[in-house]
C-alpha cells in the first residue's frame, strides 16, 4: 500500500494501529521526493536528517499511546517561514544563504504537535506572482502536466500535496497564493481570516493582507490543521483573541437550509466557459445537498485587482526596504525582475503628489469592497464562485505580461482586501486539468466554509484523483 497518498485522517489510523512507522512515513516521501523533485522542483531544500530525527521522537511518542492529531506526519513549508537553523529563502536570492534565528509562530506549533517538517519549498520569488515563475530557484511544474504552471506564489507547496511529496504544506496567501494554485492543481487550499493565524516569523509581502494558510488533500485534513495553527500570538498583535470553534465537529453538521450567494460579477465574459461549467455544476450539487442559492450582487468587485495592485505594491516597497544587504542577505542587485517592478510601483503610489490619486483613492475603495461583501453577508450564509478565470496556462504563456498576470488573480484578492476567509476545494476537471471552487464567508466563518466544503467532498470524488506520475 502506498501510504504517501492518504490523508492526515486516514495515514493517522495506520500510525496509530502501527501499521506504518512516521520513520517508514517519511522516508517513503523523501523517497518520492528524490525521485520527482527533479521534474517538479517543488522543493528549495530537503531537510532529511532533521526529518528523520523528528520522525523517531514522533514514533516514541506513538509508543507511548499519544495520538495527537499531527503527530508523525510529514509535512512541508513554504520558504517565506522561517525556521529557525534551516535556509529560509522567499525564493530569492537576496536571502539564498540566509539562516533564521527563530522559527514562525506556525512552525513552533507543528513542531509542538509533532508534524515532521521534510523541507521547505520553492515559491514565486518574495510571494510576488501567480504561476511559480518569478521563483530565483527555477519554475515548478504542474503535476497534471508539466508543462504547465502549477500557481503561484506558493507553487512548491500546492505541487508537494498535489504529487504526493507531502502530506500538508503550509503556505501564505496575501492575494490568492493558496487558494489559486490549490484549484490549479485539483487540491484543497486554505486562506483563513486575517488575524486568524499569527503571522510572527513569516517574510512580510503585504502586512495588511497577508494570512498563513495550508494545502490538503480533504477539507476534513484542512479543518485539523487549523485547529493547531488559529489563535491569539503575543508576538503578532494582529492576531485576534477569539476563541478557536472545534472545527472537527463543525463539518459533520449537513446544510440543508444553508443559504449560498452567487455573485454575479464573478460569472462575466472574462471566465473561461469550463470553468463557469464545471462551477455552476459544483453549485447545483450544493443545492442538491440542501443549500440554497441565491443570486447575489458585489458591485465593487471590478476595482478589485486596481485596488490590491496599489495597496499590496506600497505595503511591498515598505517591506522590502529592509533587505538592504547590510545586516542579512545579498545586496539589493540581486532582486528580480518582478520585486523591482513593485518596488518601483509602490513608491510611486505613496509619492508625495500621487498618493492623493493613487493610494488614498485605493484606501477608499477598499473599504466600499469590504462593505459590499458586509451587506451580501446580510443576506447570504456563504458564496460560491470560482478561483481562477482559467485553467492553469502553459509556462512561458503570461511571464512576459505582468498586466495579464495580475488579471488572472481577479475572483482571489477581494477576500485579501476584506480580510474574509476563503476555501478552494477541487470541483472537476476542464480539458484535462483540474477546476476549483472558491467558497467565501464572513469574517471568522472558517467553520461554515469547512462544513459546506466537506459536505460536498463526501458526495463527489474530485478531491480524490490523482495526476498520473511516473515513479
Ligand atoms: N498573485 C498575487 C500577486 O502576485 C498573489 C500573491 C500572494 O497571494 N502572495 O500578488
Amino acid at each position: 500500500m502506498d501510504f504517501t497518498r492518504l490523508t492526515i485522517a486516514q495515514v493517522r489510523k495506520k500510525l496509530d494501529r502501527k501499521e506504518i512507522s512516521s520513520v517508514e512515513l517519511t522516508k517513503a516521501y523523501l523517497e518520492r521526493i528524490g525521485k520527482l523533485d527533479r521534474k517538479l522542483n517543488a522543493y528549495i531544500t530537503v531537510t532529511e536528517k532533521e526529518a528523520l530525527h523528528t520522525a523517531k521522537k514522533a514514533d516514541e511518542k506513538i509508543a507511548q499511546g499519544d495520538a495527537s492529531p499531527l503527530l508523525g506526519i510529514p509535512f512541508s513549508a513554504k520558504d517565506m517561514y522561517l525556521t529557525k537553523g534551516i535556509r529560509t529563502t522567499a525564493g530569492s536570492k537576496v536571502l539564498e544563504n540566509y539562516i533564521p534565528q527563530y522559527s514562525a509562530t506556525v512552525l513552533e506549533k507543528m513542531e509542538h504537535a509533532g508534524a515532521v517538517l521534510v523541507g521547505k519549498n520553492n515559491q514565486d520569488a518574495w510571494a510576488h506572482g501567480a504561476s511559480g515563475e518569478h521563483s530565483d530557484f527555477g519554475p515548478t511544474k504542474n503535476p497534471w502536466n508539466l508543462a504547465y504552471i502549477p500557481g503561484g506564489s506558493s507553487s512548491g507547496p500546492a505541487v508537494s500535496v498535489a504529487a504526493d511529496l507531502a502530506s500538508f504544506a503550509i503556505a501564505t496567501d496575501t492575494g490568492g497564493s493558496i487558494r489559486q494554485p490549490a484549484s490549479l492543481c485539483g487540491i484543497t487550499g486554505l486562506k483563513p481570516t486575517y488575524g486568524r493565524v499569527s503571522r510572527y516569523g513569516v517574510v512580510a509581502m503585504a502586512s495588511s493582507f497577508d494570512t498563513m494558510g495550508h494545502f490538503t488533500r480533504s477539507v476534513e485534513d484542512s479543518a485539523l490543521i487549523l485547529s493547531v495553527t488559529a489563535g491569539y500570538d503575543e508576538h503578532d498583535a494582529t492576531s485576534s483573541e477569539k476563541p478557536v470553534p472545534h472545527y472537527a465537529s463543525e463539518l459533520k453538521k449537513n446544510i440543508k437550509g444553508l443559504k449560498i450567494g452567487m455573485p454575479k460579477e464573478y460569472f462575466t465574459s472574462g471566465l473561461d466557459s469550463n470553468v463557469s461549467k464545471t462551477v455552476k455544476t459544483a453549485m447545483h450539487k450544493l443545492e442538491e445537498l440542501g443549500a440554497e442559492i441565491i443570486p447575489i450582487s458585489l458591485p465593487h468587485t471590478q476595482y478589485g485587482v486596481g485596488v490590491y495592485y496599489i495597496l499590496q505594491t506600497a505595503e511591498v516597497s515598505s517591506n522590502l526596504a529592509r533587505y538592504d544587504g547590510i545586516r542579512y542577505g545579498n545586496n539589493r542587485e540581486t532582486f528580480g525582475d518582478e520585486a523591482k517592478r513593485r518596488i518601483m510601483l509602490g513608491t510611486f503610489v505613496l509619492a508625495h503628489g500621487y498618493y492623493d490619486a493613487y493610494y488614498k483613492r485605493a484606501m477608499k475603495i477598499r473599504t466600499l469592497i469590504r462593505q459590499d461583501f458586509d451587506i451580501a453577508f446580510r443576506k447570504v450564509d456563504a458564496i460560491a464562485c470560482p478561483v481562477s478565470p482559467t485553467p492553469a496556462w502553459k509556462i512561458g504563456e503570461k511571464v512576459s505580461d505582468p498586466l495579464a498576470m495580475y488579471l488572472a488573480d481577479i475572483f482571489t484578492v477581494t477576500a485579501n482586501i476584506a480580510g474574509i476567509p476563503g476555501l478552494a476545494i477541487p470541483a472537476g476537471f476542464a480539458m484535462g486539468m483540474p477546476v476549483g471552487m472558491q467558497l467565501l464567508g464572513p469574517q471568522f466563518s472558517e467553520d461554515i466554509l469547512f462544513r459546506i466544503g466537506h459536505q460536498y467532498q463526501l458526495t463527489t470524488d474530485w478531491h480524490t484523483r490523482k495526476p498520473d506520475l511516473p515513479v
